[in-house]
């Protein structure tokens, strides 16, 4: 049996007509470059997210970049994040010359330990920026209170994380401005590269928009120095598509959690294989499926390899060992709960239309390398 740990070729084919239509409206539009799709887009998604404004973007990479320059984060300023991420996170912020001041994680939800969070705060520090790891919201509610007592503005990585809930508040309204990544493997993935930004904020949402097209509102007139990063419209279109299934799919993800529970506890795994944390009265979305495996991780993830069953770390290297980031004097052993996840975790396939039976071989397979 072959389960991949992503296939999206069942939900693409299910919507392949809408989609081609959706197509066919583009080209005989030509509004190839934002125009209506991706203004409708705008508008549903800032309905999905329960916030007044979401701005279309390149990326998610863009999407937090755009972000930070909102804020005219530059050299001189810090900006307090995780160091167990993807590589975007930190990047968007030595990107625009400032310095990243890591916190480490709490070990149950591999997201930002709050309560390290104001020891690290100096007059230089111009953003926090939490990422919802995996599809489950940081501790926004422990949070919030800190950045307000500072006067500090929260950045939200929510690229994997569109739908996900603390307390019946979506990720990207429960900060200054959320950042949202369209990239495929993401639960809204388009066919291409995308993201877009959330805010509240009339004056943000203003800037953010002159932000993507070179910091113009008029043409050949620039207020600042932006970035070329707009959705173009094909994607617009496609995620059109999408989004209306996006919960029913995030239902199926949280289906085959609760599925690979039982299965684990009846194949009695409880000790090889830790399952993920689940915070309470929050909604967790599932982007993946992350167990921890404190023994022989690599060697059970070739193992399933072997077996046709594929796996991924996320993530392998934790940020402030990365060769790039060395000029940051950063060691190992600074953050450890962060460098013993990237040691540990594991993704497992947990897609919406992954079938019981693969589910079932997933598990027999991880029981048979640990029997
Ligand atoms: C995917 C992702 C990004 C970057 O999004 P892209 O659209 O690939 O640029 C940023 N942060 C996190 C946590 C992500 O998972």
């Amino acid at each position: 049996m072959k389960v991949p740990l992503l296939d999206l070729s069942e939900q693409n084919q299910s919507l392949r007509p809408e989609i081609e239509a959706a197509l066919g409206r583009v080209l005989d539009s030509n509004g190839f470059i934002l125009g209506a799709e991706v203004a409708a887009l705008e508008k549903e998604l800032a309905a999905y997210c329960g916030t007044k404004h979401a701005v279309a973007c390149a990326s998610g990479t863009d999407a937090l970049l755009l972000a930070l320059m909102a804020f005219d984060i530059g050299p001189g300023d810090e900006v307090i994040t995780t160091p167990y991420s993807f590589f975007a996170t930190v990047s968007a912020v030595t990107r625009l010359g400032a310095r990243p001041v890591f916190v480490d994680i709490d070990p149950r939800t591999y997201n930002l330990d709050v309560s390290q969070i104001e020891s690290r705060i100096t007059e230089r520090t111009r953003a926090i920026q939490p990422v919802h790891l995996y599809g489950q919201c940081a501790d926004m509610s422990e949070l919030r209170p800190i950045a307000e007592k500072y006067g500090i503005p929260l950045v939200e990585d929510a690229a994997q994380a569109i739908g996900a809930e603390e307390h019946g508040v979506r990720a990207g309204a429960m900060s200054e401005i959320g950042c949202f990544s369209f990239y495929p493997s993401k639960n809204l993935g388009g066919m291409g590269d995308g993201g877009f930004m959330t805010t509240g904020d009339d004056a943000l949402a203003h800037k953010l928009n002159a932000l993507r097209v070179h910091g113009s509102f008029e043409r050949y007139y620039h207020k600042w120095v932006g970035l070329n990063s707009r959705l173009d419209g094909f994607q617009g279109a496609v995620l059109r598509v999408k989004l209306p299934h996006l919960d029913g799919w995030s239902e199926r993800r949280q289906a085959n959690a609760a599925r690979y529970r039982r299965l684990f506890a009846d194949a009695g795994l409880t000790e090889q294989v830790i399952l993920p944390f689940e915070r309470d009265d929050c909604r967790h979305i599932y982007n993946q499926f992350v167990i921890r495996v404190p023994e022989k991780r690599d060697e059970l993830r070739q193992f399933l390899a072997e077996n046709g069953v594929g796996t991924d770390i996320y993530y392998p290297v934790s940020l402030h060992l990365q060769e790039c980031f060395a000029y940051l004097g950063y060691r190992a052993g600074d953050f450890p709960e962060s460098e013993k996840a990237s040691r540990e975790t594991l993704a497992i396939p947990v897609f919406p239309e992954l079938k019981e039976a693969q589910q079932d071989y997933v598990v027999e397979k991880i029981a048979e390398f640990f029997g």
